[in-house]
């Protein structure tokens, strides 16, 4: 399940309706605020999760979706999947999907679409090199 910040706005879950909702202003954010931040000219999101449910609204491949032109695509189903299936099984893996997810991959994301379209092929390349040999290796 996934949803967007505005969904938690009211301060309640948008999947079970709980009001113990954590908002979270990740460090990591602040410090692309303060640092980078400016470069990049994009609002910085909050991350929530119901304590109770465990919904949140950062269950996005920001960069993926941004690459393939829709959140349901195919290639980003299957990004998605890696995460869950690989990244998320070890300890580095879930360190990173944890940055990537503090703000870094929407603002990544963001910064691709607007500033640099030209490198979208060449992610795009480097994105189904990965999918081909994590649905190669899969099917083993
Ligand atoms: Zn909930």
């Amino acid at each position: 399940m996934s949803y967007n910040s505005s969904d938690f706005e009211s301060g309640k879950c948008p999947h079970c309706g709980s009001s113990d909702v954590s908002k979270e202003h990740n460090l990591m954010n602040l410090a692309v605020a303060h640092g980078a931040g400016y470069f990049f000219d994009f609002p910085f999101d909050s991350s929530y999760e119901c304590n109770k449910c465990g919904a949140s609204n950062s269950d996005d491949c920001f960069i993926a979706t941004a690459v393939y032109g829709d959140r349901n695509a195919p290639q980003v189903k299957t990004l998605r999947q890696y995460r869950d299936d690989v990244l998320m099984q070890s300890a580095p893996g879930r360190a990173f999907v944890k940055f990537y997810y503090s703000g870094v991959g929407r603002k990544a994301a963001g910064f691709i679409r607007e500033k640099i379209p030209d490198a979208i092929p060449v992610i795009r390349t480097g994105l189904d090199w990965l999918i081909e040999r994590y649905t190669s290796e899969s099917q083993d």
